[in-house]
């Protein structure tokens, strides 16, 4: 864990490579501190020989890094000058060749000139120690790092943008202007002051909670913007599951064969659909009399993927009619609580079909494929999505962050037992603890109230360079 008593001397100058290890087209070296200018000076030439802190602001530069009059390397050099800067203080940033050797040398250089290896995240704690962004922000910027998907993305950003910490400001103003007319009528009893009734107070926090409960649901929605959607391929053998799998991932992974059984042992792949991580698992075929052991085992595991899985695609052949062994997948399909969420996909519809499908349960959604020919794959994505109807959507606030769950319960429970002190009738003195603590729990989110142990526990988990 960071010591964020160390962050906090913010006149050091920190230097790191920002972009990831290895070699890449380009590497970056960021300095940012009072002193980046100075050092910019120090390691860097302009063809002009003008020093790097006489040039204008937000202006970029080509020229060399070089040390006792040896070159490290041809660069670009980024001049932000403070406050307009992603920390808030003075910052250059140098473009180099992508290889390891260039970024060390160069960052070895800033070094010596007079800075300090940035730890983890101290770039964003100084944004946040400067009050550029919050923590809720500081936060986001992690997870936007972190993302997975396009939709994740998205949610990400909408908090690095502010939308979550305005909300949570509000509340909070909320909050303290409650608190204020309790105070009032504790401090003034007696006295010609209009006091907050119970029935105010019940109002405003029954308000405040239902806004809550609804961003707590939006971070029960994001569930699957966070761990992916889980799916499952199940049917009996030979009726196309391998092939499925592999039409999905338009790559050859699962072995296709007309030898019913070959699929032995659970498959997994993750693939984007709609900008929302799916994690697809193709099982072995669902043979409930099979004598072979290895086979009998894959049964085993396939059992268990649907039982953790969200969405399953039953697979299932139109060029035959349905028999015992696709009535014990969809036994297994209900024993596994999965109907609801089952699309059936009649498959090989290229041949001609003769499959009745009435007697089959009624699951979320039936479609017409044929792996071979890839014919209506395309829905497939969608109509996993729609399953777990709780896909997120639209432009509302989506809490991706578990930190900022857990405060926001404990807020809310502040609350609640504010509510329950105003039905027993207790003094204002505890109906203000009660809110004072739902204030500092929503404090924590955006960091007006989160001590150092948070902060440390929050910084130590960015990367070097952010
Ligand atoms: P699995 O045992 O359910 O995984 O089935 P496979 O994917 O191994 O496929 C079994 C056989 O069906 C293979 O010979 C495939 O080439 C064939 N097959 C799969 N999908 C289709 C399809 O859409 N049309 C036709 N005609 N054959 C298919």
């Amino acid at each position: 864990m960071i010591n964020s008593g160390a962050y906090s001397n913010l006149t050091d100058t920190i230097a790191a490579v920002t972009t990831p290890h290895g070699r890449g087209g380009t590497g970056v070296v960021r300095v940012c501190g009072p002193k980046a200018l100075f050092i910019a000076d120090k390691v860097f030439c302009l063809p002009n020989n003008i020093p790097p802190s006489q040039c204008a602001s937000h202006t970029i530069h080509f020229g060399r890094v070089v040390e006792n009059g040896s070159v490290i390397d041809e660069c670009l050099l980024s001049i932000m000058k403070a406050p307009r800067t992603y920390s808030g203080q003075d910052t250059v940033e140098l473009s180099l060749h992508g290889g390891p050797m260039p970024l060390k040398l160069t960052l070895a250089c800033c070094i010596r000139a007079g800075a300090r290896q940035a730890g983890p995240g101290e770039f964003t704690y100084r944004a946040f120690a400067l009050g550029k962004i919050d923590l809720a922000q500081a936060e986001a910027v992690c997870d936007l790092i972190s993302a997975k998907t396009e939709a994740a993305s998205k949610a990400s950003l909408r908090a690095l943008e502010g939308a979550l910490s305005e909300k949570i400001t509000a509340w909070r103003n909320d909050l303290i202007s409650l608190l204020m007319r309790l105070e009032t009528t504790i401090d003034h009893a007696g006295e010609d002051f209009i006091p907050i009734t119970p029935p105010q107070l019940k109002a405003a926090s029954e308000a405040l909670r239902n806004g809550i409960a609804m961003l707590l649901q939006s971070y029960a929605k994001a569930r699957h913007l966070r761990c992916g959607i889980r799916v499952v391929i199940c049917g009996r053998p030979n009726v196309g599951k391998s092939s499925l799998m592999n039409a999905l991932l338009e790559r050859e992974r699962a072995i296709v064969s007309n030898v019913p059984g070959t699929t032995r042992d659970t498959i997994e792949e993750h693939m984007d659909i709609c900008g929302i991580e799916v994690v697809i698992t193709d099982t072995a075929g669902l043979r409930r009399t099979s004598n072979d052991a290895i086979e009998a085992q894959g049964f085993e595991r396939a059992r268990k993927a649907m039982g953790g899985a969200d969405v399953a695609l039953w697979v299932v052949d139109g060029s035959q009619p349905l028999n015992s062994d696709d009535n014990s997948v969809g036994a297994l399909i209900r024993e596994t609580s999965l109907l609801a969420r089952t699309i059936i996909l009649v498959n090989k519809n290229d041949l001609p079909q003769q499959i009745n499908t009435t007697p089959l349960p009624a699951a979320n959604k039936i479609i017409n494929i044929s792996c071979t020919k890839a014919s209506g794959l395309d829905s497939i994505g969608r109509s996993i999505v729609e399953c777990v109807t709780d896909a997120p959507a639209g432009p509302e606030i989506i809490m991706v962050n578990e930190r900022h769950c857990s405060a926001l319960k404990n807020a809310d429970l502040a609350l609640s037992e504010a509510e329950n002190a105003i039905a027993q009738g207790a003094t204002e003195d505890l109906l203000a603890f009660h809110v004072r603590e739902a204030l500092d729990y929503l404090g924590e989110i955006t960091g007006a109230t989160a001590d150092e142990e948070i902060l440390s526990k929050i910084f130590s988990n960015f990367c070097i360079g952010k």
